[in-house]
């Protein structure tokens, strides 16, 4: 199922390949067994934490990093970490610093007292920094950006020095000081370690550590006009934390030996109190989907959804409001596991996570999103029969409900067809069908509109699920609603927000834009029995043969119903011959 073997488990979804079924462990899990069998953590015990940048919402491929960090923690009876890497003021904003706590609390994470921001640590890193600079291993550059990045060379070209690399330490202090002071304009100065120019990896060609930027930090205010690079802020505060394993995706493969540079500076200085290891797996990407914190603010900015919690979003927010649960996004990414190699997982493990989670635990009702009435012409007075359903048929624990069955009553309009296959085992002139839990009925005659359409149907009613009809067995069963007891509910069907699999993949001279579904969402109003009606907002139903449905947390009220569809069912009843 997954697009690129590497990564792809080998059974399809829902066949029991569970993480702990497996006979080997993963890869960072056999990291980890070696270090403990080395004794290296024996008296800190395993560390490990999830950093996001407060400047965006977190989506399902964070959810992964999540799990896996504080999953870890948990399986070593070690501890798991918050902490905000916010160092770049320009695009973080307090709102997603909320909300990043809640959706990881949603997941099921628990960082318990250990909420950290870097930006804690800024004045510890001013320090070591100066400590680099007094041991020569920074110096304060004047270049321009641009100038910079000339010098840089290339991949397969050294680049060439600074002329300020050699710059005495006690000159580059006092600038590095006066940095600090605010005292010079934006991208006039920067702080950059003094590594090697030459060096195939460009992250070692005397990086960047600190920028001027004169700009407003959602925590420290105006404090500083300087501000670390990430890579002269994650490792050293993974230190200062006592993070054993700092695990990351594999775009900072390439980072790694800076990582370890900066940390063995500050080791040989005696200012680090910990060393942790950084270790790279592969990010998730879905199918269907975007996962580019960039492209899925654009997608809000450009009101092609309607928020950061659109049901379609891949962002937790989304996942939430589209009625998943957070057991299921933990089953997902439980079952798809971790992988040194990038690869594209099939939307369908997802959804079918949420499918086994809410197949145990939503209440069936019936609900028709596309009516059309049907008149039991043999039923005397207005009520043809009180129908005890069940609640949940493999929990006999959620009990019945009363549902009545009137003279009148909807189905849905795919139920039937005119000139019907011989393998239709719907309604059809003449024929017979099972109504869920009631009975059987015949369609004896339909009456259509001016315009030719179906607009009725006339059947004859046996108020029995096991009658025979010709002595024979009722193949179909289907749902209905009960025409004077129903109430109109408002139904959201959505289908993936791209139609392509791989929406970052653009046509010619297009963007991911291009491939954007215009039929992802489709509103419907449907009639739904009296229970649904009543349903509380955040309250999750399976419609039967429909799928499961989620009561709007925001729209919904009792009275005023309004559902997500949360998922499709895989399998129905009805065509593999039904129930009663
Ligand atoms: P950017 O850095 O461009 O803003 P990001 O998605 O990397 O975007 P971060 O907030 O830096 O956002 O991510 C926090 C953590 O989540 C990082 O450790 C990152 O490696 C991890 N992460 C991000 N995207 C994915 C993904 N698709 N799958 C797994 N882990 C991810
Ligand atoms: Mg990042």
């Amino acid at each position: 199922m997954a697009k690129d073997d590497a990564a792809a488990p080998d059974t399809p979804p829902g066949e029991g390949d569970k993480a702990g079924d497996r006979p080997s462990r993963n890869f960072i899990q056999q990291i980890i067994d070696a270090d403990v069998a080395e004794d290296r953590h024996t008296r800190v015990g395993i560390h490990t934490r999830f950093p996001p940048e407060p400047n965006g919402y977190l989506h399902i491929g964070h959810a992964k990093s999540i799990l896996l960090n504080s999953g870890l923690a948990t399986e070593y009876g070690g501890k798991f970490n918050l902490r905000f890497d916010d160092t770049n003021p320009a695009k973080e904003e307090q709102e997603y610093v909320d909300a990043i706590q809640e959706d990881v609390r949603w997941l099921g994470a628990d960082w318990e007292n250990r909420l950290f921001y870097a930006s804690d640590y800024f004045e510890t890193l001013f320090g070591w920094a100066k400590e680099l600079i007094r041991a020569g291993h920074a110096y304060v550059c004047d270049l321009s950006a641009d100038e910079m990045r000339e010098l840089r060379g290339t991949l397969t070209e050294p680049g060439k020095p600074s002329p300020y690399r050699d710059r005495p330490a006690e000159e580059s202090l006092k600038l590095f000081q006066q940095m600090r002071e605010g005292e010079f304009a934006d991208g006039a100065k920067t702080l950059r370690a003094k590594i090697d120019m030459a060096s195939p990896n460009v992250n070692l060609r005397d990086p960047v550590m600190y920028r001027i930027k004169h700009a407003h930090h959602q925590r420290t205010g105006d404090d500083w006009p300087i501000y670390p690079s990430y890579d002269w802020t994650h490792g050293q505060s993974d230190a200062m934390e006592g993070i054993t394993h700092s695990i990351c995706t594999l775009e900072f493969e390439n980072h790694r030996p800076l990582y370890d540079w900066f940390c063995d500076r500050l080791e040989e200085l005696k200012l680090l109190p910990a060393r942790p290891r950084q270790i790279e797996f592969a990010r998730l990407n879905l199918t269907y989907t975007v996962m580019s914190k960039r492209k899925l603010l654009q997608l809000v900015t450009e009101g092609h959804v309607a928020g950061w919690d659109d049901p379609r979003m891949p962002t937790i927010r989304g996942l939430r409001r589209r009625g998943y649960t957070s057991e299921a996004v933990r089953a997902f990414c439980e079952r798809i596991g971790v992988a040194k190699f990038n690869s594209t997982i099939d939307r369908l493990w997802l959804e079918d996570a949420v499918r086994e989670h809410l197949n145990r635990t939503a209440l069936r009702r019936m609900a028709v999103i596309d009516p059309l009435r049907v008149v039991l012409t043999d039923v005397d007075g207005e009520v043809a029969k009180q129908c005890q359903l069940d609640n949940h048929p493999q929990d006999p624990e959620q009990g019945v409900r009363t549902v009545t069955l009137g003279r009148v009553l909807y189905i849905e309009r795919d139920d039937f067809m005119e000139e019907a296959p011989k393998k239709f085992f719907r309604l059809k002139p003449g024929g017979s069908v099972r109504l869920r839990g009631a009975g059987i009925a015949t369609c004896q005659e339909v009456i259509k509109d001016d315009e030719g359409r179906v607009a009725e149907l006339r059947c004859t009613f046996i108020p029995d699920t096991t009658a025979l009809v010709d002595g024979k067995k009722v193949k179909g069963t289907i749902h209905w609603v009960d025409a004077a007891t129903c109430h109109d509910c408002t139904v959201r069907l959505y289908d993936h927000l791209f139609k392509t699999e791989n929406p970052d993949k653009a046509p010619e001279g297009g963007d991911f834009l291009d491939n954007l579904n215009p039929d992802s969402l489709r509103t419907v109003t449907a009639k739904v029995e009296p229970t649904v009606a009543e349903a509380e907002p955040g309250e999750r139903l399976q419609f039967e043969r429909l799928g499961y449905f989620y009561a709007d947390p925001i729209d919904s009220k009792p009275g005023k119903p309004s559902f997500n569809r949360t998922v499709t069912l895989r399998d129905t009843w009805s065509k593999a011959g039904g129930s009663k």
